[in-house]
């Protein structure tokens, strides 16, 4: 899971990471209230979990609580890599002297993990290593021993900080790494990390990935997705088991995660690209198919859907009368192919059949409906 900033923020400024003050504002008239009190001058930022925030508009310095309100207003009818904005994160603005690279990330190949820093901060670091891969030090940390000090030495020196702010910027990148422990992150971003007119040393931007599988240890995740409002966490709020987004243009939604996984492969097969996939799990009802069906489409990729539902303690029925219903109710202006089998078929079928929806598309085996949805998409 991919954390917003301010939540990211929030574990560094834990872990004793100093960061800049601020506070989320969901309004124009509370971003203009927090820069009251924190600014005059602030640092207005759109709280979305992808990058390419500052170049969409995301980021603006305001120089009074008005102009605080003005940004909040214009950066909250953003929609930033396909996410709406809608909430944004108001800091006192800070004076940089200069702009750092830092992060730690799980390396699987090498199965370690990965420390990087660069004195070139601010910028794309993806960007950076391509065009001067001597301004990125990557080291590996063993995960038994740990970040040992001459590592830590080792950055601060090629980060060129040095003194008291050098000495700073070490105990930073320590608890970077002790929060990416801590927290079973898979990634802690600091970019830029910077250095003051004053030496002092802060993480401006933070972007935490934190494992999923690691929830049943950390009470604080289930929080951090309550705050969410990505595709997958509603899903997840929806009690769907899995939605996973891909890049194709078939929308796919199944019983059980084996089923699934061969509609993909089937898909595939046929020379199609999934779009996204959604597991139902078992039991699937009419409610669980409408949501399913919203969030498929709601992404704006698919150009199908297929839906294959093995019917076991499913009801072929009422998956029938849940695409039916699901589709009434919502403006579906793409093919939506479905293949039944299993606990009363031939009802689901009549069912699909009698409801004369031109958008629906009832296939008997499972071939012939990756087929179907495969050329409705193109
Ligand atoms: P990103 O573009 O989504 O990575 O957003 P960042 O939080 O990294 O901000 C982008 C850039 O905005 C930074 O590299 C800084 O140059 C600038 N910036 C962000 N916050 C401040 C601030 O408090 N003061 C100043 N002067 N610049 C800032
Ligand atoms: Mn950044």
């Amino acid at each position: 899971m991919n954390l917003f900033e301010y939540q990211g923020k929030e574990l560094l400024a834990r872990s004793g990471v100093a960061t800049p003050d601020g506070r989320l504002a969901a309004t124009p008239d509370e971003a203009a209230d927090i820069a009251e009190e924190l600014g005059p001058k602030v640092v207005v930022k759109a709280q979305v979990r992808t990058g390419g925030r500052g170049k969409a508009g995301g980021i603006i310095v305001a120089e009074s609580p008005r102009a605080a309100r003005e940004a909040a207003s214009s950066i909250l009818s953003l929609v930033i890599g396909g996410q709406p904005v809608s909430k944004v994160l108001v800091e006192a603005a800070v004076a940089i002297h200069k702009e750092h690279y830092a992060s730690v990330v799980l390396d699987r190949s090498s199965r370690s993990h990965l420390f990087m820093v660069s004195p070139r901060g601010g910028m794309d670091i993806e960007a950076v290593a391509g065009q001067e891969p001597a301004a990125v030090l990557r080291l590996l940390i063993d995960p038994l021993v740990g970040l040992n000090q001459f590592q830590v030495n080792r950055m601060v020196k090629f980060l060129g900080i040095e003194g008291r702010a050098g000495r700073q910027a070490g105990v930073l990148l320590q608890r970077m790494y002790r929060l990416y422990v801590d927290y079973d992150a898979t990634l802690v971003e600091v970019n830029p990390l910077v250095t003051t007119p004053s030496n002092e040393v802060l993480a401006l931007d933070a972007k935490v990935a934190v494992d999923d599988s690691a929830s049943f240890r950390h009470p604080e995740f289930d929080l951090f997705e309550e705050e969410s409002d990505d595709i997958q966490a509603e899903a997840r709020r929806q009690g769907l088991a899995t939605f996973v987004k891909l890049d194709g243009d078939v929308g796919i939604i199944g019983n059980g995660a084996g089923l699934v996984m061969a509609t993909l492969d089937l898909v595939d097969q046929v020379g199609g690209r999934a779009a996204n996939f959604l597991d139902v799990g078992g039991g699937a009802d009419s409610k669980t198919l409408s949501s399913a069906l919203e969030l498929i489409l709601s992404d704006g990729r698919a150009r199908s859907v297929l839906i294959n539902i093995f019917g076991g303690i499913t009801r072929c029925d009422l998956v029938a009368e849940g695409i039916v219903d699901a589709l009434s109710r919502m403006k579906v202006n793409v093919p939506v192919v479905v293949r039944l089998a299993g606990t009363n078929v031939e009802e689901g079928r009549r069912i699909l059949i009698e409801t004369n929806d031109p958008r629906v598309v009832a296939s008997k085996t499972m071939l012939e409906a990756a087929q179907e949805a495969v050329e409705a998409a193109r």
